[in-house]
């Protein structure tokens, strides 16, 4: 008599949160899928569905809640992870049936949860049937040709506002190697943009101390710019240099060192620094890290080495303590610093933060009114500096092509220059694509037009 192989169960994922949560999210479904489950894109589908909760801030906290709220409404059998797993009796007293709640990076736990719920009912060898996968086997939810690569976890640091060191413990750096063989996989299977992501990415080997390991014949140290140089040696299988981003540097002084990788064209000239605020006194209260009064020098210095550097940034309004005068020193250091991209948000006490006794809370409508200035002042920084590249021909990486339209025929694509990283920072627009682009093709596009936020414009070559 045949063997009956009754179907493989199907996990439902639902990810908030960060790009670090949705590496997680991969890491339990890559695990998942090696013990034989299936992935299911709707709730109806799922034996299960996971919910990876964000809980950095309390609207964060919010959403996670609905979206629990949501699979338990639209599936019932669910299991929470993620930073909002600290809070499992909150949780639980609001969602009594949910199934487990695990914390963050607990994927042991997760995966045990699972299989309590939806025990697997084959072996992984069984189930032919493809999904999207890495060319290691990993699930990936980030389109093919872009991937973030995790070099840490946790941070050092203790920001008044952040209770990730809490919610993530301290800063735990991954092996040199590792990671430089996880990056070379992830290019050879056709990955051609590589976001670098971690808590605070230039203090990448402090907790090994800079560890060294053999790489190619070399010795490398865990340092950002050990870390860098060889993410810059990385070649594509037709032998293109492929994107490599760094996100959540703070600007130590080593971070001078790799603006020449990226005057070179060996990195991609974008850095994310979290910048949260310039006045002083402010950094002070914020307790931010490499908080120095040189930094529109370096800025300045930085654009010398490599004029096309785009440097993306955030920033807090309305902290505690911050008065009129902090605020305008902040517009008046933007106005200096001519960020490119600008990320603003209104102060939110976070539960378990230092912040939340500081005294000189600031009210609700002062808090909207600079945050309405801040970004009609970064609106404008950011609109002259799009018009500026009108005319300037500039490298686009594809992330989608178009249908043909029904008249004639042309097809247009979306895509991003090397100043825009994929879900935060702008887009550009083309026209007129031609028939074979496919999304990952980096093209070289003549910018026509520019607003806020986008560019415009039509490909005059393929590299
Ligand atoms: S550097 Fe500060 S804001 Fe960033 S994770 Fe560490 S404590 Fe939080």
């Amino acid at each position: 008599m045949a063997t009956r192989i009754s179907d493989a169960p199907r996990v439902g994922m639902v990810s908030l949160g960060c790009p670090k949560a949705l590496v997680d999210s991969e890491r339990i479904l890559t695990r998942l899928r090696a013990d034989g489950y299936r992935m299911s894109a709707d709730y109806a589908g799922a034996d299960v569905v996971v919910v990876n909760t964000c809980g950095f801030l309390d609207s964060a906290k919010e959403e996670s809640l609905e979206a629990i709220g949501e699979a338990m409404a639209e599936n019932g059998r669910v299991i929470v992870t993620g930073c909002m797993g600290d809070e499992a009796a909150m949780i639980r007293a609001r969602f009594p049936d949910v199934l487990a709640v695990t914390g963050a990076h607990q994927y042991e736990q997760v995966v045990d949860a699972v299989h309590d719920a939806a025990p697997p009912s084959q072996g992984p060898f069984i189930d032919l049937i493809p999904q999207v996968l890495d060319d290691e086997g990993g699930v990936k939810l980030t389109p093919r040709h872009y991937s973030y690569l995790k070099i840490s976890e946790g941070c050092n640091h203790s920001c008044s506002f952040c209770i990730i060191p809490q919610l993530r413990g301290k800063l735990a750096s991954r092996r040199i190697d590792a990671v430089l063989r996880e990056a070379e996989k992830l290019v050879a299977a056709g990955t051609r943009e590589l976001l670098v992501i971690s808590q605070d990415t230039s203090a990448y080997g402090v907790d090994i101390r800079h560890q060294e390991q053999s790489w190619k014949g070399r010795q490398v140290r865990a340092h950002m710019t050990d870390l860098a140089r060889e993410l810059g040696q990385l070649r594509t299988p037709e032998g293109t240099t492929p994107w490599v981003r760094m996100h959540y540097v703070y600007p130590y002084p080593h971070v001078d060192q790799v603006i020449p990788l990226m005057a070179e064209g060996l990195l991609t000239p974008y850095l994310d620094i979290p910048f949260q605020h310039a006045s002083p006194g402010v950094l002070k209260a914020m307790r931010r890290p490499a908080n120095e009064a040189k930094v529109l020098d370096r800025i300045r210095n930085w654009r010398e080495i490599c004029p096309d550097l785009a440097i993306r940034s955030s920033f807090v309004v309305g902290f505690p303590g911050e008065t009129e005068d902090d605020f305008r020193y902040l517009l008046d250091w933007l106005e200096e610093a001519q960020l490119d991209r600008v990320g603003g948000f209104r102060f939110e006490p976070v539960e378990g933060a230092t912040a939340n006794i500081l005294p000189g809370a600031v009210p609700e409508e002062v808090k909207e009114e600079r945050f309405q200035r801040l970004m009609e002042a970064t609106s404008r920084i950011s609109t002259a500096r799009l018009a500026a590249k009108v005319g300037r021909i500039l490298p686009v990486i594809i992330d989608e092509v178009g249908e043909p339209d029904e008249e004639d025929g042309s097809i247009g694509a979306t895509g991003r220059s090397q100043a825009d990283a994929p879900e935060i920072d702008g887009q550009v627009l083309l026209r007129d694509v031609p028939a074979d682009l496919q999304p990952g093709m980096i093209v070289d596009v003549l910018v026509e037009e520019a607003d806020a936020h986008d560019l415009f414009g039509v490909p005059v070559s393929q590299r």
